[in-house]
């Protein structure tokens, strides 16, 4: 046979979607993969049930639906203090999983160098490598995720095309003060870079602090490409909807690369998020309040089993700290804590540049029940963990 793409060879598949099978198959309650198991908005549902009872069912327009496009520069204007034009900065893409690839394959050509903050979404590594790009990478350093300026300055100094900012960020929960943003536009307008922001939980941020697009920033607009997607904020992470927003030239650019990656995003589904974009402020006053809840409730149960951890300013991940086991396979204790307490959790080291074996994450976005029974499973997990039977 002949040989395989040496790219391929280069990373492994998502450590993150792995846990869910391995959840599934343990019937595990599963903290891993960041997914909700309650149902969007009724008004998104029967939107839906109408879409498909309607016409649209062929390819929509390749960058995204023309009553798309038009919600979503309403929408993302307003929250974000910019003017986006829907006809020349924005493209509907499969998720922001695609918004991201397509934006890394636009602005990068082989060999050159991305920054990318460390820990990261494991998606990050990939797409580097997908796109032929290096990673250069910049230390966030618990427990406040903080990253040095001369490290980051350093970083920049290597001439990178790009910077990646995931902000609120996953997997750590930080949500990037202003201070520190200006830090790193000063920076990309000093060196000459461009910044992809991934903001998919732009609408998850817990009080007091504020969630600040970048592209918002004085000065930076122009070398902005910002993504996200619906997924996070409505609920509906199956229908992989996702958006890029840029300057009308970099756009242009975008546009071509996602044509011949997917063509487009699901035309009925498109018609029916329409519904969603349009909602009024509420909507996301109370989904702060709701992840709030489930935020609080969270990490009083791990106070209660005295479990360490980080806590999140945003997004809906808690990193928790498993020193106290000392563990020297993550993946390996995550796998037993899936099959022998019952509940999945993202070792953390797939989020790391360096070997962190120390901590693994947890995600609440899950029914007060289901985070309930998840601590009557994981009660006895000293108990169950001694003699690390996950080494076994
Ligand atoms: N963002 C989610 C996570 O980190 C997963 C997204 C995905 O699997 N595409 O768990």
């Amino acid at each position: 046979m002949p040989e395989l793409s040496k790219k391929t060879a280069c990373f492994t598949d998502s450590v993150i979607r792995r846990m869910t099978r391995i959840a599934n198959r343990y019937n595990a309650i599963n903290l891993s993969q960041g997914f909700p198991d309650f149902d969007p908005p009724q008004k998104l549902k029967e939107a839906l049930k109408t879409a498909a009872g309607g016409s649209l069912h062929q390819y929509a327009v390749t960058w995204g639906a023309q009553n798309f496009r038009e919600a979503l520069a309403r929408k993302q204007s307003k929250y974000m203090g910019i003017d986006i034009d829907p006809e020349t900065q924005i493209v509907v893409t499969c998720g922001s999983t695609e918004a991201m690839m397509a934006a890394i394959l636009t602005v990068t050509n082989p060999g050159d160098k991305v920054i990318v903050f460390s820990p990261f979404y494991e998606n990050y590594g990939a797409d580097a490598i997908l796109s032929g790009a290096e990673p250069v990478y910049v230390h966030l350093k618990p427990p406040y995720f903080n990253f040095d300026i001369n490290e980051l300055e350093e970083a920049f100094k290597q001439h990178p095309k790009a910077l990646i900012l995931c902000n609120p960020s996953n997997p750590t929960g930080k949500v990037f003060t202003r201070d520190e943003l200006q830090v790193i536009a000063d920076f990309a307008i000093k060196y000459d870079v461009f910044v992809i922001t991934d903001e998919v939980y732009e609408h998850i941020v817990y009080k007091p602090y504020k969630h600040i697009y970048f592209a918002s920033l004085p000065g930076v607009a122009d070398r902005t490409i910002s993504c996200s997607s619906l997924s996070k904020t409505y609920s509906i992470t199956g229908w992989r909807l996702g958006y890029v927003i840029a300057p009308p030239a970099i756009t242009e650019h975008i546009r071509k690369v996602h044509d011949f990656l997917t063509v487009g995003a699901a035309a009925p589904l498109q018609e029916a998020a329409v519904t969603a974009l349009n909602f009024e402020d509420e909507y996301y006053e109370e989904l702060t309040l709701h992840y709030t809840e489930k935020k609080d409730f969270f990490l009083q149960g791990l106070d209660r089993l005295q479990l360490k951890y980080t806590v999140p300013q945003g997004a809906y991940y808690v990193m928790v700290d498993i020193s106290e086991f000392d563990v020297t396979d993550d993946v390996k204790f995550c796998e037993w804590l899936a099959r022998e307490v019952g509940v999945a959790a993202v070792p953390g080291s797939g989020f790391f540049k360096s070997d962190t074996q120390h901590f693994i994450r947890f995600h609440f976005a899950k029914n007060i029940e289901t985070l309930k029974e998840a601590f009557v499973r994981l009660k006895d997990l000293r108990i169950k963990a001694k003699g690390k039977p996950w080494e076994k």
